[in-house]
């Protein structure tokens, strides 16, 4: 078996579990019931009907159909509504009912408009004809979990004509720097239960540092306050595009997210919060092609798929005006998620490791390229500046299907909240942290 195939061999693994879950009705409706999802898509199907009048539709991973509906209230000529779970035989319910004789017919509007394939797109007896527009809703938290992306994109590859429309056409990540001191609290608290020395008797000390790295390494998913970020990203800046008419599979596979921050207030950073937007460009060389976005971020309306944060197992104490360099690798796995590396750096000093080498044996790696670099000083400034720059890096390993849950920010009465009930210090004047000289380092 080549590695491909292995890959998605262990990713089919997870299928009937992932089946099972989007062949229930209640998972549907918290779906459809995410009125910033729903009514997005709505909006960006009908208010983009020259990508679907009179035109072949595939819908994929169609579930409810919901989708498919929208397809034919824009006026397609029929939809191809491709679903590998049980939930096929409940849309085939809603659509067949349509053609109901004897006055009984419900949304005759979808009468011989939709075509229900119960299958994975993947599969090679799928049957359909090259469509002029493909539409889903492949996301799940920070974009890429539930990796239904690839099917996304196989779709596009298989079934597309070419010069035909992705609904949607582009999704951007977005990394800021948090603090979240209560949050780090309870982490530490759930670890520390494994330091006590005699649990009915028994030393639980040996798996401390085992239960340290599971608590940290688990994505905490949840809204929180945006006002707890560092520093806030924009999209010219910060956002990490993936176009979905041109990403290839290896891309989606394994992609590395460049981090360039600035912060704006001085404190402790707890780790990196994530969210995307998600784009629907309907036809771009058309006039009256109507664009819609659609945030998942902290300050926009809530969704189903709230944001997430990866927790440092260690604090990083960050300066008003300091830069802050690092990365996120993601790497799929077989859980059919990612495994996320996160590395930081404050300050100018210091080099980022390579994304793709093995996390231990790098501080040792470095600190013998640093001294082979500055061969003429002395050992003593060698081993300070190493030891600083240990003090300035955090890198973690965070398992994006290992989700914690965190629902401690309601978003109401936080209207009083200051900077400083965070713990994040302004500089007295704001200008000088966007470069000022009292800032620079
Ligand atoms: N389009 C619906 C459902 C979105 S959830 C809506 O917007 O409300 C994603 C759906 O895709 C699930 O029902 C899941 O079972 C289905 N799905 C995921 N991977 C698939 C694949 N490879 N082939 C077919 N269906 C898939």
């Amino acid at each position: 078996m080549s590695s491909h195939a292995a890959e998605n061999a262990s990713n089919e693994a997870r299928d009937p579990a992932y089946f099972g879950y989007y062949a229930m009705l209640q998972h549907q409706q918290n779906m459809l019931q995410d009125t910033v999802r729903t009514s997005t898509y709505r909006s960006a199907i009908l208010l983009n009907t020259e990508c679907f009048e009179d035109k072949l539709v595939m819908d994929v991973g169609a579930g409810s159909g919901i989708l498919s509906y929208f397809a034919v209230q824009a006026g397609a000529k029929k939809v191809y509504a491709v679903e590998a779970s049980e939930m096929a035989t409940k849309m085939k319910k809603l659509v067949q009912a349509a053609s109901l004789p004897d006055g009984r017919a419900k949304n005759e509007f979808l009468k011989d408009k939709v075509e229900v394939i119960q299958s994975k797109i993947e599969d090679p007896s799928v049957k359909a004809p090259m469509v002029d527009t493909i539409i889903s809703e492949p996301i799940g938290v920070l974009l890429v979990h539930e990796r239904m992306i690839e099917s996304f994109i196989y779709a596009r590859d298989k079934f597309l004509k070419p010069g035909g429309h992705l609904f949607p056409n582009k999704g951007t990540m977005f990394l800021a720097p948090f603090t979240d001191a209560l949050l780090f609290t309870e982490t530490m608290g759930k670890a520390r239960f494994w330091e006590q020395d005699s649990f009915h008797g028994v030393d639980l000390t040996p798996l401390y540092p085992d239960a340290k790295t599971e608590m940290f390494g688990m994505p905490v998913v949840g809204h929180f306050d945006p006002k707890s970020l560092l520093a806030t990203p924009t999209a010219d800046i910060d956002g990490y595009e993936m176009d979905f008419n041109t990403i290839t599979m290896k891309a989606l596979r394994d992609f590395v997210v460049p981090i360039t921050w600035k912060a704006q207030y001085t404190g402790l950073m707890h780790g990196v919060a994530g969210w995307f937007d998600l784009t629907f460009s309907g036809n771009p060389e058309s006039e009256a092609s109507q664009p819609i976005e659609m945030s998942t971020g902290p300050s926009a309306e809530k969704t189903h798929w709230q944001q997430v944060r990866f927790l440092f197992r260690e604090p990083l104490a960050v300066n008003a005006g300091q830069n802050i360099r690092g990365w996120m690798h993601c790497v799929v796995n077989d859980m059919r998620s990612y495994t996320v590396d996160i590395e930081v750096i404050v300050g100018n000093y210091g080099e980022l490791s390579d994304p793709s080498e093995p996390f231990e044996p790098l501080l040792e790696k470095q600190a013998s390229a640093q001294s082979t670099r500055r061969g003429d000083q002395d050992e003593e400034t060698l081993e300070d500046e190493e030891d600083d720059l240990q003090f300035l890096r955090r890198r973690g390993r965070w398992e994006l299907h290992e989700q914690s849950y965190n629902y401690s920010y309601t978003g109401t009465n936080d209207l009083l909240t200051k900077p400083e009930h965070l713990c994040m210090y302004e500089p007295e004047n704001v200008d000088d942290a966007y470069g000022g000289i009292a800032y620079t380092n």
